[in-house]
């Protein structure tokens, strides 16, 4: 499935700056959508970034982070799990931040994980506590069955859901990971397990692929972002984010009667002092 997508791909886009600046529009865009997102305090937005190693997903919500104000967004990255954490289901860490309503929420990975690095590596499966008779060949659909109905309880409730996989070749992953390794300051970026994973590229495709198709939904649709080219993949994501809220309708607020009497009082007092 993935295989049809070009991770070199920049849409409309003939270079760079042209997306640059479709970019900063898109975000100056979603600076206003997310003060009427907060003020109303009803709809949620989330936001998922999946993909690779060096796949772009830190810098992808570093950008989305520039256009929208702090104190309404969460951003959460999903680690190896804490033991405390394989003391629960794997939906328990992503539930416990969930964002409020009125807030954007980040997801730097996910519960998306626990069908990806978790299928192919079946140590951690065996790592999750979990009574052998519940292993069986149909857990990783049982777990797209859990995850399509999470997902859609949160639809049900306010959560506007937008998942990204962001793309990228083979061939880029490994100039970024040896940029990791040339440049000191990104050797903070370069992790050894990066090594084991790539090893696994074609699996994680057809994984990725399994997953992509059973549980992307209007409620809550994955986008495959071509993301050999930072600069299309961040003008694309500011865009689906644009769309995700334009579509809610947003408004500011209105006061009524009682709220305008009081306002008006408030501001005769104002100027009284
Ligand atoms: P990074 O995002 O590069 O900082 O790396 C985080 C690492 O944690 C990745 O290798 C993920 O695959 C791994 N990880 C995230 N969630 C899980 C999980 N549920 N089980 C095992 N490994 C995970
Ligand atoms: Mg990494």
């Amino acid at each position: 499935m993935l295989r049809r997508h070009r991770p070199d791909d920049t849409g409309p886009f003939d270079d760079r700056s042209v997306a640059q600046t479709h970019l900063q529009e898109g975000l100056a865009r979603l600076n206003t959508l997310q003060e009427k997102l907060y003020a109303q305090g009803q709809w949620t937005l989330l936001l998922v970034f999946q993909g690779m190693d060096a796949a772009g997903k830190d810098s992808a919500i570093r950008h989305v982070m520039s256009g929208v104000s702090p104190q309404g967004t969460d951003v959460h990255a999903f680690k190896q799990p804490s033991a405390e954490e394989l003391g629960h289901d794997y939906l328990w860490r992503a539930a416990k931040v969930l964002p409020a309503r009125g807030r954007i929420g980040i997801f730097n990975r996910s519960y998306y994980e626990d069908v990806l690095v978790v299928r192919i590596h079946p140590n951690l499966l065996a790592g999750q506590n979990l009574p052998s008779s519940l292993i069986t060949r149909r857990i990783w659909e049982e777990r797209f069955d859990d995850i399509n109905a999470f997902e859609r309880h949160l639809w049900r409730n306010g959560t506007v859901i937008r998942k990204f996989y962001l793309h990228i070749s083979n061939g880029e992953q490994r100039r970024r990971l040896l940029e990791r390794l040339d440049d000191p300051k990104k050797n903070w970026k370069f992790s050894t397990t990066d090594l084991i994973e790539r090893a696994e590229w074609r699996t994680y495709r057809d994984v990725y692929g399994k997953v992509l198709a059973a549980t992307s939904h209007h409620h809550a649709p994955w986008y495959v972002v071509p993301a050999d080219h930072k600069w299309f993949a961040q003008a694309l994501v500011a865009d689906v984010i644009v769309d995700a809220l334009e579509r809610l309708r947003l408004a500011f607020p209105t006061a009524d009667a009682t709220r305008r009497r009081d306002l008006a009082k408030a501001r005769r007092e104002l100027l009284r002092r």
